[in-house]
């Protein structure tokens, strides 16, 4: 399984950062009236990484697509 992100600790809290690139969010950004912090964290960089890398894996095969296409 690929992880789109890695977590360490930082005061107070956690933080995810984006494997790609220095996008990161900490479980200080979000309001724990709205939920599990750690989850509203992974959800947040899950939604980064498909937005700007697309990832998940499910765009892969389109890529491979696209690759195969221009060769
Ligand atoms: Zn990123």
């Amino acid at each position: 399984m690929k992880r789109l992100y890695t977590i360490g600790r930082i005061k107070g809290g956690m933080k995810f950062t984006c494997t790609h690139c220095a996008h990161h969010v900490s479980t200080l950004d979000f309001d724990l009236r709205d939920g599990n912090l750690r989850t509203q964290a992974a959800t947040a960089i899950n939604r980064h990484a498909t937005a700007v890398h697309h990832e998940p894996v499910m765009f892969s095969s389109l890529d491979a697509q696209q690759h195969t296409w221009r060769a």
